[in-house]
């Protein structure tokens, strides 16, 4: 996309709370204005603790009047979680849109419905396949996964900052020398790291990269996982969020307000905790196990939560 035309161009970026939509609008909203173009940015972040959706809107051109985004017009939407981006897939222009996403799924606290043991996660169930093939133009990839490889999960937006940075003709530097200024120092290097390798993913990905599929399990299996819960007790404040919230209520805080797990058996991988700790000292790893037929004895199949 050319940007030397000046005519009104409009990013669209979505998340929820924690990912760093808002450090992702304010680079291009930054980087924008220092080209000369004029720019309007526009964000709500009011359920910004982790879960809470978030949007942000940035448009710029030689003269933009309005902070919002027209329905149906966005040009490029950036979706930092993938039920994000499909709530708001019909913002992209169809005909010339192009859809940037991250397929991690944040599934909201209250939309965990089925928390039984070992039940397959049905939250948004549009593939990444089905969207990239209506789309003008679409970039899916597991930014979370590819930025946890590279030292740290949080970088996942600066990753698809890479992506984004693809879809204008501003050059690398430009875009690196403004992402400095919004992350803290020392991960400047890492997040440049990031930003490159959104980047040059672009350019090496190949169709099967492009429309990355996420394994689908039939309506006549059920997905069996292994979950582990990790604690940073350092980063725990003692908050208590994750102790009231847990719907098994396997969760307790200890004698220095450190939070702990002494019943690991009752928890069934709900996420819960993980999504609503607002200091990240909750980390559940979930491994597939492989499917079973629905409706079969998965009983000897032991959930790890110690
Ligand atoms: S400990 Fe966390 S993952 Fe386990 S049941 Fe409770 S809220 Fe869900
Ligand atoms: S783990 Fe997080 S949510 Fe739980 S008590 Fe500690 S700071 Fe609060």
């Amino acid at each position: 996309m050319t940007t030397t035309d000046r005519k009104i161009t409009n990013v669209l970026i979505v998340g929820v709370g924690g990912q760093g939509v808002i450090m992702v609008s304010k680079v291009l909203a930054l980087l924008c204005q220092r080209q000369g173009f004029e720019v309007k940015q526009s964000e709500v972040h009011g359920m910004a603790k982790r879960g809470g959706a978030v949007f942000s809107h940035v448009r710029f051109g030689s003269a933009v009047h309005s902070p919002t985004i027209p329905e149906g017009e966005a040009d490029v939407l950036v979706a930092l979680e993938w039920a994000e981006g499909m709530r708001w897939l019909e913002q992209l222009n169809p005909e010339t849109g192009t859809f940037i996403s991250d397929t991690h799924k944040i599934v909201p606290p209250f939309a965990c419905r089925n928390r039984s043991e070992n039940q397959a996660e049905v939250y948004s169930r549009e593939t990444p396949a089905e969207i990239i093939g209506k789309v003008a133009q679409g970039y899916a990839l597991d930014a979370s996964g590819i930025a946890t490889e590279l030292g740290n999960e949080r970088v996942a937006n600066t990753i698809l900052l890479g992506i984004l940075s693809t879809v204008f003709d501003f050059d690398e530097d430009t875009w690196t020398n403004i992402i400095a200024k919004f992350v803290p120092k020392h991960s400047i290097d890492l997040n440049k790291t990031a930003f490159l390798t959104g980047r040059n993913w672009v350019k090496t990905a190949t169709i099967p990269d492009v429309i990355a599929p996420i394994e689908s399990v039939t309506s006549s299996q059920t997905q069996t996982y292994s979950n582990k819960l990790e604690f940073t007790p350092q980063w725990c404040k003692g908050c208590d969020i994750c102790v009231r919230m847990c719907p098994e209520h396997c969760l307790e805080l200890n004698a220095e307000q450190v939070v702990i797990i002494p019943r690991p058996n009752d928890c069934t991988g709900c996420r819960i905790c993980e999504w609503l700790c607002p200091d990240y000292a909750i980390k559940l790893h979930k491994t597939a196990l492989g499917t079973f037929p629905q409706g079969a004895d998965s009983s000897e199949i032991k959930l790890d939560a110690g």
